[in-house]
Order: C-alpha cells, then structure tokens, then sequence
C-alpha cells in the first residue's frame, strides 16, 4: 500500500527558486559587472587586447555600436566579438 504525501519541502524549494530568478533578472545591471570580471580572468594576450577593444560595446559608444542603438541598455555580452571570446573561454554571461 502507498501513501501520497505532499512534499512541503520541495515544494518550499521550487517556490524559492522562482523568486531567486526574478532577482537575477531585476538585477542584470550586478550580472554584467560579475560577468565583466570573469571576462578579465581570461590570461590570454591576445583574448584581452580584443577585450579592451570592445570594452564599451552595448553601451552605445563601443567599437561595434552604430550609434542607432538606444544608450545605456546592455543585451548580453555587447557584441559578437566578445561573445565569442566568452564562449571560446567558456566564461559564461
Ligand atoms: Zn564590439
């Protein structure tokens, strides 16, 4: 014979990790500094001379910003040039 109890506990757990989400996503402006300093682990030459280059990429006046864009929101990584050299160091945003 089985009996089905609701498990208060997990279900604790799983709410919990809900709210956590939404305060990463509230909170994206935090994620960019933390992935911004993973980035700056990278001990590669050539990796952090494209880095510097692309600094300010997403902001509106990077190296890859046409200028059309809205200033002042970040989406990920700021351009492809240092999303690819995230990926490739497996940094991840
Ligand atoms: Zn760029």
């Amino acid at each position: 014979m089985s009996r089905f109890e609701y498990d208060e506990e997990a279900g604790q757990r799983l709410h919990m990790d809900v709210v956590h989400e939404m305060d990463d996503l509230a909170d994206s402006g935090s994620n960019w500094v933390d992935a911004m300093r993973r980035l700056n682990a990278i001990d590669d030459p050539l990796a952090r001379r494209l880095l510097a280059l692309h600094r300010d990429c997403g902001s509106g006046s990077g190296e890859c910003d046409c200028g059309d864009d809205e200033p002042g929101e970040r989406q990920g990584w700021g351009c492809e040039t240092t999303a690819l050299i995230a990926s490739h160091f497996g940094v991840d945003y």
